[in-house]
């Protein structure tokens, strides 16, 4: 199997270079050319001829390319449909925000976690992202719209911590400092709750930022919309959580789509800030995207006011998610889903 040169750091290139009778100091050289925009093995100029001719018969550099981009009229949002060397297609989306440009991004095509509200997991997982694959995903971006991504959040389509190895190498390879540099406290991990990769998250001791799907203040209503549910208790999902801050300093922010008369009424809040009250983190409400498979409604105007005073008497911090990109459908895996059903 050829080798992929953009999942690999420079150390695993230098003995890639090594391997093939090269000196390892080159495997830095190639390193740095792909982040500076070389996307064929063909472009190394400094590179020796015969070298470049070995490297390209053991090794290749992953391509995404863009098929499908809806621009909002509204706010500037941009949403990708990317298409993969294998003709899977993933969603990215890019954001501006007054704290810089941000960028939501997939790791895996489909997911398996079966969340009923999620457009994402209708079809099942097909097949986790490779590093590179999410690495594309900015650096198509940026090369697209010139500008550059600051910050990245992992909350697009799959399931991070059912992609484990890649997505821990994909958060290595973006802040390292001869790649695309961004710092670890500028990327956001949000997870649906797998328990046991939370707690080997937390030994990583990656400056992250850990979000949390909740979803439902107790186990009962969790398991209508999230099968995760069932594996683990929302005991011991806040514990881990809690273990997560004692480890890294760092605090959680807790997702919650609020859904009408599902998880959105005063006793469902007060629930919510009995289970959180004390702990070092956010709340972060959205009201729930409709998605065509489920009635799911959002939460009126008012419900929405009273859960989030209610949620703050708690002294919790709770913001609502601006809705951005409104009308290009910018979330929740729904352009793959409709670009597969034409
Ligand atoms: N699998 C990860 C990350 C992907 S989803 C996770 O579960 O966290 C990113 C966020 O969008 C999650 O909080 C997810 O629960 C939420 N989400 C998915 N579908 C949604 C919808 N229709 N409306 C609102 N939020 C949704």
């Amino acid at each position: 199997m050829k080798s992929d040169l953009l999942s690999m750091f420079p150390e695993e290139l230098g003995e890639l270079c090594v391997s093939l009778g090269q000196q390892k100091y080159r495997g830095k050289q190639i390193f740095e050319g792909l982040y500076k925009g070389i996307r064929d093995i063909g472009e190394f100029s400094q590179l020796p001829k015969g070298f470049r001719e070995s490297l390209a018969e053991n090794a290749f550099i992953p391509r995404a390319t863009v098929k499908r981009k809806l621009v909002s009229a509204i706010d500037g949002t941009v949403k990708y449909l990317y298409k993969l060397h294998d003709g899977e297609t993933v969603e990215s989306v890019f954001m501006r925000y007054h704290h810089g440009n941000t960028m939501c991004i997939s790791t895996q095509v489909g997911c398996r976690m079966g969340c009923a509200f999620c457009a994402s997991t209708k079809a099942g997982l097909v097949r986790s992202l490779y590093p590179s694959e999410m690495l594309l995903q900015i650096m198509e971006c940026e090369r697209d719209l010139g500008e550059r991504v600051s910050n990245v959040v992992l909350m697009g389509m799959g399931e991070p911590l059912d992609n484990y190895d890649n997505v821990i190498k994909f958060l290595k390879l973006i802040n390292h400092e001869s790649g695309l540099n961004v710092g670890l406290r500028h990327i956001s991990l949000s997870t649906c709750g797998l328990v046991d990769k939370i707690d080997r998250l937390a030994d990583e001791n990656l400056q992250i930022t850990l979000s949390v799907s909740l979803h439902a203040p107790n186990d009962e209503i969790r398991r209508k919309t999230m099968p995760i549910a069932n594996k683990w208790s929302i005991e011991q999902l806040i514990a881990a959580c809690k273990r997560y801050t004692d480890k890294t300093g760092r605090r959680i922010s807790f997702e919650y789509a609020l859904i009408a008369g599902v998880n959105d009424s005063r006793d469902n809040a007060n629930e919510l800030g009995r289970l959180l009250s004390g702990m070092l983190c956010h709340v972060n409400l959205i009201p729930v995207n409709p998605i065509k498979e489920r009635d799911f409604k959002k939460s009126e105007k008012n419900a929405i006011k009273t859960f989030v005073e209610t949620v703050e008497a708690y002294k919790i911090s709770v913001t609502v998610r601006r809705k951005l990109g409104a009308d290009i459908n910018a979330s929740c895996g729904q352009l793959r889903q409709a670009d597969a059903e034409k």
